[in-house]
């Protein structure tokens, strides 16, 4: 098969048993690779009902046919599990080196189960998997535990490691690799937790196998037309990063800020992409061969915490640590940041749950004293050391280590009210309530809170209607589809969103046709999508996830915006559940939520 390696990878962490299976072209098609691929596993090799934290969970690591080839933002993989902070199905993609260096071992997928006695970290080669000692890396930082590896193992291999956060078990745990600068990310829904449990400390990839690639000459003349519309969509990225968003959102009224109680923030310039980039800008860093180069190193140069160098807080990251905690404090956020790559922790939910932690505060439900620190909307002092509590779960930590939502449950009979969050997992920095589409694209996500379900790029685009529910579940289950076809080729979204379509079109089917030489209509690519989504929504239905899990947080329904340009929007029960009724028509789903047998039948699901 051009485009892939063709094997999928076994390894059992507790005994060190390991085993090869083939990837049939037949599953490579359907499904692609990447998040297709891992969806298919988990929902074939985990049990259902077991705990996300039992050696019988499994995390996958997948790539997919775009992965190291020479299509922009080639090298992304994913990474999934049944989440311990949703209890569902959860998937988050990386970039860095690190996926491209796993392509060149030949394999396709590594299934991870088990549960070691001791730390070990997994080796993966060309030659298969091999459980190497880690104890003398338990404890240590991701940086630390990546470098100490890649000493060991030589300059060409690449390793991605969970920290502190992972060991412990805090339910939003990450996994961090580092090349040259660069961190790659997996973020979001604790699968380092689960890394973590298992007594993985990491995983090292090492190899030279090539992709080969069907039409190298319709590859080169794709990229090549698209080189132009790629440069011109990503110049902000590749100038400021992520971090340009923070003014045009909350100039359109939908930057959360003091967790939710408004959706502007008055000191976003503070926090702004331009501002940052002026006062501490020092070089630009990118993934392996990608031209947008939308990573930014940043020294801080003023104030309290001079001198630190550090990764430039994403848009995400400004949203949580900075206008959701009333913070406009510009080098905490850098800091904050840093420290949760370094702890292994995601900044959206941990950002989420301090916010909770200020209202809940300012409203007399748990006190300074229970938090041991002195805290509250603006404390960038105790927020940082709530950050590194919460990554080793001393004190009030261990309690923010659980999540916003089991947080809340603990704290007060209506905490779960205050909580952003969909299904555990708490919400990034697209409103739910000022944007229709992330509304529904929320409720319906198959991870829960996450904007990379249904994408919110399209709907900041001038003309499009971002305050009626028209035509919004058909965005949605299209954008799904996006999502799922990009995460499973696995290419970047910021490359493919602005280079290649923000839906499944053309430009990828052409794509696909010229690595794998199939013969792929966007309409089979759509149907893939499709299949993906009905993958992980099988799986969650199995862990019981019906219609009545499909809701928003109880802010956005039943408080709207109360100024600013979106003052007013929010998105009533029964505004959602006529989008809920005209989604799961769409989806060919019932009622309830619950995919028919008809549909999964028409898309080849047993
Ligand atoms: S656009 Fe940014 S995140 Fe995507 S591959 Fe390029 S450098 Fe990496």
């Amino acid at each position: 098969m051009k485009g892939y390696g063709g094997r999928i990878l076994f390894v059992d962490a507790g005994t060190g048993e390991t085993r090869v299976e083939t990837l049939g072209e037949e599953l490579a098609r359907a499904v692609l690779g990447g998040n297709g691929l891992a969806a298919r596993l988990l929902l074939d090799h985990v049990p259902d009902g077991v705990d996300a934290f039992d050696p019988a969970n499994a995390v996958v690591f997948a790539v997919g046919p775009v992965t190291d080839t020479t299509v922009p933002g080639n090298s992304r993989a994913c990474v999934a599990t049944k989440s311990p902070l949703t209890g569902i199905f959860c998937d988050s993609t990386f970039g860095g080196r690190w996926p491209a260096t796993f392509k060149r071992t030949g394999f396709d997928a590594v299934v991870i189960t088990g549960q070691s006695t001791e730390p070990v970290y997994v080796r993966v080669t060309e030659a298969g998997a091999e459980l190497r000692p880690a104890r003398e890396l338990w404890g240590r930082s991701t940086r630390e535990t990546v470098e100490a590896i890649a000493a060991a193992e030589g300059a060409s291999a690449d390793v991605i490691a969970i920290g502190p956060a992972g060991e412990h078990r805090v339910r939003f745990a990450a996994l961090t690799t580092y090349w040259k600068n660069r961190e790659g990310v997996a973020g979001r829904g604790g699968i380092g937790a689960v890394l973590g449990a298992k007594r993985v400390k990491a995983v090292c990839v090492a190899g030279a196998r090539k992709t080969e690639v069907a039409d190298g000459a319709a590859l080169k003349a794709l990229i090549e037309e698209r080189r132009e519309p790629l440069t011109t969509g990503t110049k902000a990225l590749s100038t400021w990063g992520t971090s340009f968003l923070v003014k045009p959102i909350n100039t359109l009224g939908g930057l959360g800020s003091f967790n939710l109680q408004r959706e502007v923030f008055a000191d976003a310039l503070a926090i702004s992409g331009e501002e940052m980039h002026a006062k501490y800008h020092d070089k630009d860093t990118t993934c392996l061969k990608c031209p947008v180069a939308c990573g930014k190193q940043y020294e801080i140069r003023d104030g309290e915490l001079r001198g630190i160098k550090a990764k430039m807080p994403e848009y995400e990251t400004i949203f949580a640590f900075g206008s959701m905690l009333g913070n406009a404090h510009a080098g905490s956020l850098a800091k904050a940041n840093d420290l949760c790559d370094l702890l292994g922790m995601d900044t959206i939910s941990l950002g989420v749950t301090l916010a909770f932690v200020c209202e809940a505060l300012e409203r007399g439900w748990i006190t300074e004293r229970e938090i041991g620190v002195p805290f509250g909307w603006g404390n960038w002092e105790g927020m940082l050391r709530l950050v590194e509590m919460t990554a080793r779960r001393e004190g009030f930590g261990d309690r923010i280590a659980e999540g916003a939502w089991r947080l809340a449950e603990s704290v007060h009979a209506e905490g779960t009210r205050l909580v952003y969050a969909v299904k555990g997992l708490e919400l990034p920095a697209h409103s739910a309530r000022a944007l229709k589409g992330m509304s529904i694209g929320y409720a319906t996500a198959t991870r829960g809170g996450s904007h990379h379900d249904t994408r919110p790029t399209p709907q900041y685009a001038p003309g499009f209607d971002r305050t009626s529910t028209e035509g919004k579940p058909e965005f949605a289950v299209r954008s799904q589809h996006f999502t799922a076809v990009g995460d499973s080729l696995v290419v970047c979204r910021f490359t493919s969103e602005r280079g290649y379509g923000l839906f499944v079109e053309e430009p990828y089917a052409r794509m696909v046709r010229a690595i794998t030489g199939w013969d792929v209509s966007v309409e089979e690519l759509e149907r893939a999508g499709e299949r993906i989504v009905n993958l992980e929504r099988c799986f969650n239905v199995r862990e019981g996830v019906r219609r009545a899990a499909d809701v928003l947080p109880w802010r956005v329904m039943h408080e709207p915006i109360p100024d600013g340009p979106s003052a007013g929007m929010h998105c009533p029960p029964a505004e959602l559940g006529a989008m809920l009724d005209r989604y799961y028509d769409l989806r060919g789903w019932d009622a309830d939520g619950v995919p028919t047998a008809a549909r999964l039948g028409a898309l080849g699901i047993g």
